[in-house]
């Protein structure tokens, strides 16, 4: 264990199972005209290993989107970073993140593609914080719902650190 990690929250071996399991269910609702939009750059990680778990013809896009700017909170507004947005017409969208927090980013980002003309919208992520969200919005597929706390590893940084960890796992008070 990363000598700043207090605990790990979900182990490598948990996390990789259960994308099994993810991958399938979005296969499940059928297999045709999928494109995978990856939030940068928390879902980098969890992304890879989900689409590689879809043996089937699909697109790959990523947006690059910004809400918490590196801290340890939503500063409540989500920042479109990219200057052109991919071309969503026919597709069955889902988009993938690392972490559903306050729901203010996946709403937004949803609502963007479903109005530029995609088929279908969708949304995966990770991690879901059992907490009372911002929005009116539920994601599709949820790998595991977790406590009200900040978390970091698969993907997710604290000020751009410890995306590399292989687990998810809640920081020490002296690290941060
Ligand atoms: P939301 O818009 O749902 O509040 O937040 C989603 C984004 O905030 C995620 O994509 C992620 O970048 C960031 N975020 C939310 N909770 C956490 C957390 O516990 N740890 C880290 N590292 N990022 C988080
Ligand atoms: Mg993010």
């Amino acid at each position: 264990m990363h000598k700043d990690v207090e605990k790990i929250l979900v182990s490598e071996e948990v996390i990789q199972h259960r994308i099994d399991g993810l991958a399938k269910k979005v296969l499940e609702k059928g297999e045709d005209n999928i494109m995978i939009v990856v939030l940068l750059k928390g879902a980098l990680v969890f992304a890879a290993d989900l689409f590689r778990r879809m043996p089937v013809m699909l697109d790959l896009e990523c947006l690059n989107v910004s809400s918490y700017h590196g801290g340890m909170e939503s500063s409540g507004v989500v920042k479109f970073l990219d200057n052109t947005m991919p071309n969503f017409e026919g597709k069955r969208v889902v988009v993938v993140d690392d972490i559903y927090d306050t729901g203010l980013t996946m709403k937004s980002v949803c609502d963007k593609i479903e109005k530029s003309g995609a088929l279908s919208v969708e949304s995966c992520v990770l991690l879901a914080k059992d907490k009372k969200h911002d929005v009116e919005y539920e994601p599709d597929y949820v790998g595991f719902t977790i406590g009200d706390e900040f978390v970091i590893g698969y993907g997710l940084d604290y000020k751009g650190k410890y995306r590399n960890l292989p687990y998810i796992g809640v920081l020490k008070e002296e690290a941060i």
